[in-house]
């Protein structure tokens, strides 16, 4: 007799992603519509996190490599781009949109190879819309007097812009479509873990025909992402990352004239009220915490259950916790992909040990993980006190804090009670309770019986420690423009 399982059997049949892709040994900077070595002739390796191999090496930008890629902005801000109407740069926006469309499979494999989310998330969502932002400011190019009607619109030279690794290629996008369709040119660095997507971008920028110098793409880490903010002729930051950088980033530009958006971390409640439909609020706990490996900065990683629905709820997370699949991020079934760096990995077991220390109950589902490579099973805590670390500090990883509250103002305060202000969610089926939550919560993104939405056309940027400006929409677009009355 076959033993009987106490529990189903989820394993699937392994269906890898295989479409060819073309990664080179070594990427250079792209600087004036040109591959350049870097100055200091120093390259740094790129490794899958999922299997800790070699992808490729790139060039580490170094003061003067920065300078080199501002002088080619500034030359072609100065130059065709500067001199081109709205509706001529509209068009090559458009172009890259379709190119993206085009090369998305290509696009995505490669993200996932660097980034180590799984292929699902950077098929389905990453690729799209970063698409999506291209098309979208591509239409407003030709429309910035309409956009801002009885206000003189001025682009503001060049853009630098400093990107972090949980979504790399999109926040490129987030970064460029905006800063082009207002006729700046710009200097963009990625994040030193992931920055393979946005060197293909730069090919696909040349295949596009944009005129050299208009984007200039500059590898490397801190250091190089400090030269660019510090450069003299940089007129715009555009910095997306950690609070601690970001707070630095905030200091170095107080004393010039640069115009700064800084969009920075988070901690976002997630509420569930006992008229919420459970099943599907389960399930948007899992998108907003697990599917992507909790890297994500508006994750829900904090999530408040009204007690009375508490058990329900914990009992239906804890049995899909059961079915979710760690593992290889380039096979299409794959839920939770690996952790992009070991340096993540250990800040995020970190956290979970504080978390048991705490006195919070742990629980994780009995999934193999892969023997190479960086993972962490998706972890959820109860019994978490507001005090604790694990509730007040981004973690960046798959780990939720769960705690309980009975009224609606006892959610709202402690809701509240975090340095950061990024985004938040509200589950239940009355819209006058819907309506009173989201509008007492302090966040910049609230969604509704939903989670980890987005639109190109949807402002997005954060209140307290999660930053300011808004990158999408109309805002997207002022923050890239002077605006005179
Ligand atoms: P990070 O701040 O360490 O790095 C972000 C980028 O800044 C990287 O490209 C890095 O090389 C560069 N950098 C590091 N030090 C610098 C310095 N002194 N000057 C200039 N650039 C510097 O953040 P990370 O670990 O790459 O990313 C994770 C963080 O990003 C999380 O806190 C997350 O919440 C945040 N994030 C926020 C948003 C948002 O829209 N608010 C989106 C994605 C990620």
């Amino acid at each position: 007799m076959p033993k009987k399982k106490s529990s189903p059997d989820w394993s699937y049949a392994a269906a890898p992603e295989s479409t060819p892709v073309n990664i080179s040994k070594r990427y250079d900077h792209f600087i004036g519509g040109k591959w350049t070595a870097p100055s200091n002739t120093k390259y740094f390796s790129t490794t899958n996190p999922a299997t800790g191999k070699k992808l490729s090496e790139v060039a580490e930008g170094s003061e003067a490599d920065v300078d080199a890629a501002v002088k080619a902005a500034r030359a072609a801000y100065n130059g065709a781009w500067g001199k081109m109407s709205g509706r001529e740069r509209g068009k090559y926006i458009y172009r890259i949109a379709r190119l993206i469309q085009e090369r998305a499979r290509e696009f995505a494999i490669i993200e996932t190879m660097d980034g180590g989310k799984p292929i699902r998330e950077s098929r389905d969502v990453d690729i799209p819309l970063a698409a999506n932002h291209f098309f979208y400011y591509a239409g407003w190019a030709d429309k910035l007097d309409y956009a801002f009607p009885n206000q003189k619109v001025t682009s503001l030279g060049v853009a630098g812009q400093v990107i972090p690794w949980n979504f790399p290629f999109l926040m490129a996008a987030w970064k460029l479509a905006p800063a082009l369709a207002t006729g700046n040119t710009v200097v963009l660095k990625p994040a030193e873990t992931t920055p393979l997507t946005a060197l293909k971008l730069a090919e696909l920028i040349a295949d596009a025909g944009l005129p050299d110098g208009v984007v200039n793409i500059v590898t490397g880490a801190g250091e190089t992402g400090a030269a660019i903010v510090n450069h003299p002729d940089v007129n715009k930051v555009a910095f997306t990352g950690s609070t601690a950088v970001g707070k630095l980033i905030q200091k170095s530009v107080a004393h010039t004239e640069k115009k700064l958006t800084l969009e920075l971390g988070g901690k976002a409640a997630n509420i569930i009220l006992e008229d919420a439909a459970i099943d599907q609020a389960v399930e948007g706990i899992v998108n907003g915490i697990y599917f992507n490996q909790g890297h994500v900065c508006c994750a829900g990683s904090r999530l408040f259950v009204q007690e009375n629905v508490f058990d329900e709820v914990m009992w239906k997370l804890k049995r899909r916790m059961d079915t979710l699949i760690v593992g290889d991020p380039l096979d299409k079934n794959t839920d939770v992909g690996a952790i992009n760096s070991k340096g993540q990995l250990k800040t995020i077991q970190r956290y979970i040990k504080a978390g048991v220390k705490d006195g919070a109950e742990m629980y994780q589902p009995s999934c193999s993980l892969p023997e190479k490579g960086n993972w962490c099973p998706p972890t959820v805590f109860t019994n978490v006190a507001q005090s604790s670390i694990i509730a007040q500090e981004e973690i960046f990883g798959p780990v939720l804090a769960v705690q309980t509250f009975r009224t609606v103002p006892e959610v709202i305060e402690k809701a509240n009670n975090t340095p950061y202000g990024l985004s938040a969610g509200v589950w239940t089926d009355k819209g006058a309770r819907m309506f009173q939550i989201t509008t007492n919560l302090q966040a910049g993104v609230v969604w509704g019986n939903t989670f980890n939405k987005f639109d190109p056309t949807s402002p997005f940027g954060g209140f307290k420690e999660s930053g300011y400006g808004r990158e999408g929409g109309l805002h997207g677009l002022g923050a890239y423009l002077n605006l005179e009355i």
